[in-house]
């Protein structure tokens, strides 16, 4: 049976992390908006370039963008034994989308997966959270720096590049976008039963087991 989840949480929570490890172990894609906009802004596509000034500002991009590109790639075949969505739904008329998609196609989505973290913790990950240029692999120079401290450990001549939308004004504007318009996803999915709520913090290794755990799949 596929596991159709979506992993919510304010900027820096780790929800990217865990999605990609809990992605890699049911062998399902996982499904980055952010990822998918900046692979489109690299390869200059024009949707994606439209929302940049957007992304740049820490400012969500409008609901119909974003759900016609969450839509197109639910319409892949690699999708068919689920999925793990890491930053999509972001508001609800995003979440009452997914649900009408999946509907459609006779699913459902599983679990709806909130993870928390005190807010100043949330601002020191993010000014220390770098990525590799080449592969977007995610580090933290504070927590999970790269072997020589600069560059990717899978690609040694990429010197790690910090988010252009990491920087501290960028990150408070994300923040308040999130309190105030994801936030409000948290209650939405409890109503309909479908909440996990899982502490991020801690070693990564304990929070993709609480993961794990209220996802009732093994670890
Ligand atoms: P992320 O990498 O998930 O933090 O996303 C980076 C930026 O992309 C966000 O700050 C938004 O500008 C935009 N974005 C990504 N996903 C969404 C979404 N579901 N709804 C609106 N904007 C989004």
């Amino acid at each position: 049976m596929g596991l159709n989840v979506v992993m919510m949480g304010p900027p820096g929570a780790g929800k990217g992390t865990q999605a990609a490890r809990l992605a890699r172990q049911r062998g399902v894609p996982k499904i980055s908006t952010g990822d998918m906009l900046r692979d489109g802004i690299r390869d200059g596509n024009s949707v994606a370039l439209e929302a940049k000034a957007l992304m740049d500002m820490g400012q969500l991009v409008d609901d119909r963008t974003m759900i016609a590109i969450v839509q197109e790639r639910l319409s892949r075949s690699d999708t068919a034994h689920g999925f793990v969505l890491d930053g999509f739904p972001r508001t609800v008329p995003q979440a009452e989308a997914l649900d009408a998609m999946l509907d459609a196609r006779g699913q459902k989505l599983d679990a709806a997966v909130a993870m928390s973290v005190p807010e100043d913790e949330l601002v020191r990950r993010l000014s220390a959270r770098r990525e590799c240029p080449v592969c977007q692999r995610a580090y933290n120079l504070e927590t999970a720096a790269p072997r020589d401290g600069r560059h990717c450990d899978d690609h040694p001549s990429a010197e790690l590049v910090q988010r252009a939308d990491d920087s501290e004004s960028t990150v408070r504007r994300r923040l308040e976008q999130y309190w105030s318009k994801t936030a409000p996803l948290i209650g939405w999915y409890r109503e309909s039963g479908r909440l996990r709520e899982v502490p991020g913090l801690g070693p990564l290794d304990d929070v993709y087991r609480s993961l794990t755990q209220a996802l009732g799949c093994r670890a």
